[in-house]
């Protein structure tokens, strides 16, 4: 049977380092992936040479995940429809905001037949209200996506420390491609190490939700960490953090699952690990120790990477506020107010607790 071909699309922090754990296993499975695992670069010339060029011969991405030996059956590719010529599994990994542009440039160029995964941690909020990111792949490429999410900070993984993640996907009925579909088992040979635990569920909406808003309340975190309040103030973020977590889950997905919350890598867990040691909490810990706006902290801290709840706060609020619920998210709201509005962070608790009392 023909093996399937892989590509994945985002070479930042976690693209590269996903796209390192995918080559390993194509490699290691030839019967059943190609060997040959595509990367998209969004290319960029790091002191006169170019990033894809470092990355095709020092096997190395040096300006996102530098000293970290990349396999060499990974390619890096600038070209964006290049690189999923004759793909059937799509592995999405680029910071969201540009999600929308990939698309919009991959549509026509990718089969029915193909199979995604969206390892992107955020939501798309348009006209269509608030969406999954794997459900804006599925409407605007017609293919089944599903997502991977975890307590899974990217330079952990790439140094092959163990952890575990969650991938959720659900088997469609139209295939129309050669040999078989993709299946749970095959997802777990395509993202499974020895240091990189998976489980397969079918829970897309719940592993989505999660890894979307533990970054909103990582920075959170962030703030009263940076105004050195210490770890009950932290834990007690992470508490009503993830009340609202799973009270949007059940608002707005119904079809989430509440035990995916307390019981996967990308429930808890994931919110345990970003608030510690992610970027998020680092922006907004900064943010507080500086007084400098989020932008500037972004910038000066992560050298091109990109603190994704500092845009997922906005997107929720702009939604809530569609719905009539901000009252119901008084610590997604505090942050937002924080960001965008240069709300005191000192007083986060009372914005906390003054909305809980009129909601
Ligand atoms: P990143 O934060 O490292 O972002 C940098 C990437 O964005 C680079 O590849 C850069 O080339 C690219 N980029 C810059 N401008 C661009 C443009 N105009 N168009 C397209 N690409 C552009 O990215 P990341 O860490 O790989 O994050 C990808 C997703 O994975 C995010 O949703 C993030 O929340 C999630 N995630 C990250 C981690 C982590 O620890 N880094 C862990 C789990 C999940
Ligand atoms: P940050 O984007 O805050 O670094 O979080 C990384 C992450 O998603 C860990 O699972």
């Amino acid at each position: 049977e023909k093996p399937f071909k892989v590509t994945v699309i985002g070479s930042g922090n976690w693209g590269t380092t996903i796209a390192k754990v995918v080559a390993e296993n194509c490699k290691g499975y030839p019967e059943v992936f190609a060997p040959e695992v595509q990367m998209w670069v969004f290319e960029e010339d790091i002191n006169g040479e170019k990033l894809t060029e470092i990355i095709n011969t020092r096997h190395q991405n040096v300006k996102y995940l530098p000293n970290i030996t990349l396999p060499d059956n990974l390619v890096a590719n600038p070209d964006l429809i290049d690189s999923v010529k004759d793909v059937d599994i799509l592995v999405f990994n680029i910071p969201h905001q540009f999600l929308p542009r990939i698309c919009g440039q991959l549509k026509g160029h990718v089969n029915s037949h193909v199979r995604a995964i969206s390892c992107l941690k955020g939501f798309e909020v348009g006209a269509k209200g608030v969406q999954l990111l794997s459900s804006y792949i599925t409407e605007e490429l017609g293919i089944q996506c599903g997502a991977l999410s975890g307590a899974n900070i990217a330079t952990e993984v790439a140094q092959e420390h163990w952890s575990e993640t969650t991938v959720a996907y659900h088997i469609p009925k139209d295939f129309r491609g050669e040999g078989k579909d993709v299946d749970h088992k095959v997802l777990k040979a395509l993202f499974h190490r020895p240091y990189f635990h998976v489980s397969v569920i079918e829970d897309v909406a719940g592993i989505s939700i999660c890894g979307a808003l533990k970054n909103v309340v990582a920075l959170g975190c962030g703030f009263v960490e940076g105004l050195g309040w210490g770890n009950n103030a932290s834990a007690a973020i992470q508490r009503v953090g993830l009340g609202e977590i799973i009270r949007f889950g059940q608002m707005f997905f119904p079809e989430s699952r509440e035990e995916t919350y307390y019981q996967e890598s990308a429930g808890v867990a994931d919110l345990i690990t970003t608030c510690a040691g992610g970027r998020n909490v680092k922006v907004a810990r900064l943010m507080a120790t500086s007084g400098k706006d989020a932008w500037e902290c972004e910038k000066e801290l992560l050298n091109g990477q990109s603190a994704q709840g500092l845009i997922t706060c906005k997107e929720v609020h702009e939604w809530l506020e569609t719905c009539g619920s901000v009252e119901d998210f008084p610590l997604f709201e505090a942050v937002y107010q924080i960001i965008y509005n240069n709300y005191p962070m000192k007083s986060l608790p009372d914005m906390i607790e003054e909305l809980d009392l009129h909601g």
